[in-house]
């Protein structure tokens, strides 16, 4: 029997597995279906990580570390798809893709969460080039230029409102004329100067060059007009999907309690609603949606399991 499984090999997870192993636990294994590293192997650069400040970088040679130092302590990582979690009286049994099944004592979760896309065209080819999910990761790189923001839900008009801290001008493209979003922060967006909400349009294609975007180009649902705007960079808030299924039973429902969004409800020591399981990173309420509080959420996720199996043996 396992002491601990963790379920995931990004930021949150690895940190788990530092932290449970390096605190002494013997037998905890990661299962990660991919590569370890998780979703910010895909940036092309990462800035807001403190101590690690070299320019150039990719987000896959930022992680590459990561794994080297888990993996000292004594982490094991088995590369294996998870189909589901399910707790037999005080233990889990951690089912995988194929069938097979392991036993752990506790279990840490941290299967992230994956912004929606949209099928535009130009969505791919310039995703990473200006094209991106993350406004507290790349809005930066935007410094002082004009960008565009796609989506009219909350998400959308919070990093609009961020965005428009850093870049000149920030257009916030919406599909409707009403806003999915809390009506005080719709108000509070209107208000702010370089805020320029463009309602009723749809983006019909992401244009750039070998540097990247240079603009999109608009299509305004009721009058039928086409416009070019011309932005550096594109922000697309259409949802996000949390990887949750691997908390659903065979019926499909959920073993712990979750948010009406899909996210794992968690408290300030990452325990959900069943004991002995944690859960960690993007895909918990109210996450931050970066690597360093997804760390953080490992490490405390960690340390809250050797306790557990210090009370409980
Ligand atoms: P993830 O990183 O999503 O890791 C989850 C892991 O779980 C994945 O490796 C996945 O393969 C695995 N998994 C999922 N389901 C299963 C399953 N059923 N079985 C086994 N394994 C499974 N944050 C910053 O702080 N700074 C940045 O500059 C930054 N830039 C970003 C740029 C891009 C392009 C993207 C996409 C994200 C960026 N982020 C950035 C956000 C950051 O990457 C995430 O907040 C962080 O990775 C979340 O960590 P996590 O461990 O919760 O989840
Ligand atoms: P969301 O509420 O689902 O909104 C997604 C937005 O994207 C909608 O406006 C939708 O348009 C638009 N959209 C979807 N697909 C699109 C496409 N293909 N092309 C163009 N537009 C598209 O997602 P979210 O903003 O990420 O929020 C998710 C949940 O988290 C919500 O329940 C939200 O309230 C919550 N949240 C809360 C807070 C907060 O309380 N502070 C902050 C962030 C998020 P339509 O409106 O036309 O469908």
């Amino acid at each position: 029997m396992l002491d601990c499984a963790i379920i995931g090999g990004g930021p949150a997870g690895l940190t788990a597995g530092l932290y449970t192993t390096r605190g002494g636990l013997k037998n905890v294994v990661m299962f990660e279906m991919g590569m370890p590293g998780g979703q910010i192997t895909q940036s092309s650069e990462i800035e807001n990580y403190p101590g690690f400040y070299q320019h150039g970088k990719t987000g896959m040679d930022f992680m590459n570390t990561w794994q080297e130092q888990c993996f000292a302590f004594g982490l094991k990582h088995e590369m294996k798809k998870v189909e589901r979690v399910s707790k037999e009286q005080e233990h889990f049994i951690v089912t995988f893709e194929d069938g097979n099944s392991v036993k752990a004592k506790t279990v840490i979760v941290g299967t992230g969460s994956t912004p929606k896309r949209t099928g535009i065209k130009g969505e791919d080819e310039f995703w990473g080039k200006g094209v991106s999910t993350c406004a507290t990761c790349d809005g930066f790189f935007y410094k002082n230029q004009e960008v565009a923001v796609l989506g009219g839900g909350d998400t959308a008009l919070e990093e609009a409102h961020y965005l428009s801290n850093i870049c000149s001008k920030v257009y916030l493209i919406h599909r409707r004329d009403k806003f999915r979003a809390a009506p005080s922060t719709v108000e509070r967006v209107k208000k702010i100067d370089n805020i320029e909400l463009i309602t009723d349009t749809i983006i019909e294609e992401i244009e750039g060059d070998m540097m990247g975007v240079t603009g999109v180009r608009l299509k305004n649902l009721k009058t039928g007009e086409k416009s070019n705007l011309k932005v550096s960079g594109i922000f697309i808030f259409v949802g996000h999907n949390v990887n949750n299924s691997v908390l659903k039973d065979e019926n499909g429902n959920f073993i712990c309690d979750m948010s009406d969004w899909g996210q794992v409800i968690v408290d300030l020591n990452m325990k959900t609603s069943l004991k002995g399981l944690y859960a960690t990173g993007d895909m918990r309420i109210e996450a931050p949606k970066q690597v360093v509080s997804a760390a953080g959420d490992g490490a405390v996720a960690a340390l809250q399991v050797i306790s557990y199996l210090q009370e409980e043996g």
